[in-house]
């Protein structure tokens, strides 16, 4: 097989990031090669050219449809293919979230090693409304080489910009605030050619376009990450106007409630620096999941699905089995999200996160929804509960007391292998494991299971719909030791 070679492939299986994949046999070698197509779906028989070819498989671009798949709709969106964000948006919602399921699935069998997984597994929740679902975006924003200005999203797999006007799954106001932002960065482009950053160069002072909307609130946030350390004034009062404008012509009682700089002036691939200035109005955002209040300020992680995310938590809550005497750790905790809606069910939670501005408004959100059995630790979750742990082993401190259920919601990688050393230490009854990424979560289960704890509850949510993404919840229990 060489590159540029063309070929008629039947796509049999997804891939992890939910591209097709399809067989040819290589005669001469004896062997079947797996082809990776990005954009074909299985069922679909198509032109394939050969882009990249590795020792036992290759990957190849979809040239031409010969027989469609019966699981292919048309994309709501128009740049869906080009565009890195939404990948399966070609593919119909229902079979989206059957891929889902199965991945899971097979993570737990494959990686897991737990083999009664279609058993444990309830399914997967998926959402009703599989559009204008998100209540947080990200714009890079750049200038191509004729000094148009791009505003929109990162090409799969590359860092070139594709232009959006619209996008299916943001909340319907981030088209406005695009067109508004895009005719004043384009006014003061004129005036200063170092308005928009240049990725290459690390030049230029606009990076990327942050916006968060409370979906029950309605209020609105706009933060904009400069590579530098201010814009004039001027240049900021028309900031402020424009995405007032932006939300006068949406309507719908949105109400911008802050507009902030963030100072990223470092060249990296993370969209956030460290540091905020407010612009307008206050720094941060509420919004409610269930009746709990939750301030979130740019820098804090705050799911980004808000319809599906209260669904995740009453599983997880539901799977905590709680009966209101309960000591509970809350490990990954972000803005407290989990704590503050379990705390009414609990004697104790104690939440532990990485981000100082996370655990600031963690500890106020508890304030301002009175509640009084919830505290906060920052730092890292595999430093911080082993240190608390063996502390209060040798009874020299009390923060974290012995729990009784423990939930974790880490980033993709997972958790560090010394928490769940101090997980299985401090041997809560009941662990229920919130998770981003399948594959590190049967890894950890894994892990868990060799240390005593075995997984009785699998369910899956959809909280990112058309793209590749899917969350977990878990539960697992002590196994029981049977005596004599
Ligand atoms: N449970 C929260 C946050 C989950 S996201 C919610 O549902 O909203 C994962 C969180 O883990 C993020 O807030 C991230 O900042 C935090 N985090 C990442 N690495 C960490 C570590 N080593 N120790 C503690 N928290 C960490």
């Amino acid at each position: 097989m060489n590159k540029n070679d063309i070929y008629e492939i039947q796509i049999d299986d997804i891939g992890n990031d939910g591209e097709g994949i399809g067989h040819i046999a290589d005669r001469q070698n004896g062997r079947c090669f797996a082809v990776f197509v990005k954009d074909a779906i299985v069922g679909d028989v198509a032109e394939v050219k050969i882009i990249k070819v590795k020792k036992s498989y290759a990957y190849g671009r979809l040239m031409r449809l010969i027989k469609p798949s019966s699981h292919r709709v048309e994309a709501v969106c128009k740049n869906a293919r080009a565009c890195g964000g939404c990948s399966l948006m070609h593919m119909s919602y229902e079979r989206q979230l059957r891929y889902k399921l199965d991945k899971v699935k097979s993570c737990m069998k494959r990686i897991g090693g737990i083999e009664n997984a279609d058993d444990l597994c309830e399914g997967i929740y998926g959402m009703d409304e599989p559009y204008h679902f998100r209540n947080k975006m990200q714009f890079p924003v750049g200038v191509d080489k004729d000094g148009n200005i791009k505003i929109g999203f990162y090409a799969t797999h590359t860092h070139s910009i594709v232009d959006l006007d619209s996008c299916a799954i943001a909340h319907p106001v981030n088209d406005y605030i695009v067109k508004h932002l895009r005719s004043w960065l384009e006014k003061w482009y004129k005036q200063n050619k170092n308005l928009i950053y240049q990725e290459e160069s690390h030049t230029g002072l606009v990076r990327h376009i942050l916006t968060r909307v409370g979906f029950k609130t309605k209020e609105l946030m706009v933060c904009l990450v400069i590579n530098g350390t201010g814009l004039d004034k001027s240049c900021r009062e028309e900031l402020v106007a424009a995405v007032k404008a932006a939300t006068n012509e949406y309507g719908n009682g949105i109400k911008v409630t802050g507009i902030s700089l963030n100072f990223n002036t470092e060249k990296t691939n993370r969209i956030l620096g460290d540091t905020c200035a407010t612009v307008y109005g206050q720094d941060y955002i509420t919004d409610y999941i269930g009746d709990v209040s939750f301030r979130i300020s740019p820098l804090s992680f705050y799911q980004v699905n808000p319809v599906q995310t209260e669904k995740l938590y009453s599983k997880a809550i539901e799977y905590a089995d709680l009966k209101g005497d309960e000591t509970v750790w809350d490990l990954y905790c972000g803005i407290g999200t989990i704590s503050l809606s379990l705390a009414g069910h609990v004697k104790q939670v104690y939440g532990v996160e990485i981000v100082p501005q996370a655990i600031e408004d963690a500890k106020i959100n508890a304030k301002i929804n009175n509640i009084e059995n919830a505290t906060f630790f920052c730092g890292k979750a595999e430093e911080l509960v082993p240190k608390f742990y063996e502390r209060q082993a040798e009874n020299t401190d009390t923060a974290l007391l012995h729990p009784d259920v423990i939930i974790v919601d880490p980033p993709r990688k997972g958790c560090d292998s010394v928490l769940l050393d101090t997980i299985l230490k401090a041997s809560p009854d009941r662990l229920v494991y919130v998770s981003c990424d399948p594959a590190t979560l049967a890894r950890d289960i894994k892990y868990l299971g060799e240390g005593g704890y075995t997984p009785d509850k699998i369910a899956v949510y959809d909280q990112f719909g058309h793209s590749g993404h899917v969350e977990t919840v878990v539960l697992m229990s002590k196994v029981n030791t049977v005596k004599g």
